[in-house]
């Protein structure tokens, strides 16, 4: 059985871009969302192999500090001929200046390396892992992708990591150029199009009042 997200939740996130998407999905179900950092949590370490298991660290230890239900989430981009690369190191590929610009080349360079020279060989795609942790210990999970293919060079100044470097398949434009609305593709636009916008679909219909998110 499902369990429902009802009251105040705590979203596990010290990003306020992340927050405030969080908040805005949020707001059409009654749930009050407070963040970790607004209750100056810590951080915890993201020891995980897997997104799944980055997202429920996140949200068991702010779940397990505040004794309130709490979200988290963990994504990234994962590279076919790179064997998943960056994948769970995403963000960590861009090093301490946050140089998406350098992470996107390095990911060319390997590209190039193995060859992968042509589209049919540069197949990728995004994941986002949610997860909500209660305090009990009940979790609810969900996990989305999108997938697409990586183009050289980077296209589009919208986004942010490796947006404008990744053309979703169907699409003749890059998530660098699409403004956030499409990315997300959300209703009335879509029934998602970005991993995130479909991840949070399958959370709602999963955990938030009986409104349908789609359809
Ligand atoms: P985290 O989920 O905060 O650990 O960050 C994951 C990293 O994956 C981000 O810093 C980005 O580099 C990358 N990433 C995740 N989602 C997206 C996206 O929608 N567009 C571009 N890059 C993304």
């Amino acid at each position: 059985m499902n369990r429902r997200i009802t009251g105040r939740l705590v979203i596990a996130t010290h990003n306020p871009g992340k927050l405030a998407e969080m908040r805005e999905l949020l707001a059409p179900h009654g749930v009050e969302a407070v963040s970790a950092g607004e209750l100056g949590l810590p951080e915890p370490e993201e020891t995980g192999t897997t997104f799944r298991a980055n997202a429920a660290i996140k949200a068991i230890a702010a779940a397990q500090a505040t004794k309130l239900p709490a979200f988290a989430d963990d994504s990234g981009l994962a590279v076919d001929a790179l064997d998943g690369a960056p994948g769970i190191y995403s963000a960590r590929w861009a090093g301490a200046s946050k140089d998406f610009n350098a992470a996107m080349a390095q990911v060319e360079r390997l590209l190039q390396e193995r060859g992968a020279t042509t589209p049919d060989k540069r197949g990728a795609h995004f994941v986002s892992a949610l997860c909500v942790a209660w305090p009990d210990g009940h979790l609810e999970e969900v996990e989305a992708r999108v997938d697409g293919t990586l183009v050289w060079p980077p296209r589009g100044t919208a986004g942010f990591g490796y947006d404008p470097s990744f053309l979703p398949n169907g699409y003749d434009r890059t998530f660098g150029e699409m403004t956030s609305i499409e990315k997300h593709g959300l209703p009335p636009h879509g029934l998602g199009l970005s991993h995130r916008a479909r991840a949070f679909v399958k959370l709602q219909e999963l955990c938030l009042s009986q409104e349908k998110s789609v359809g």
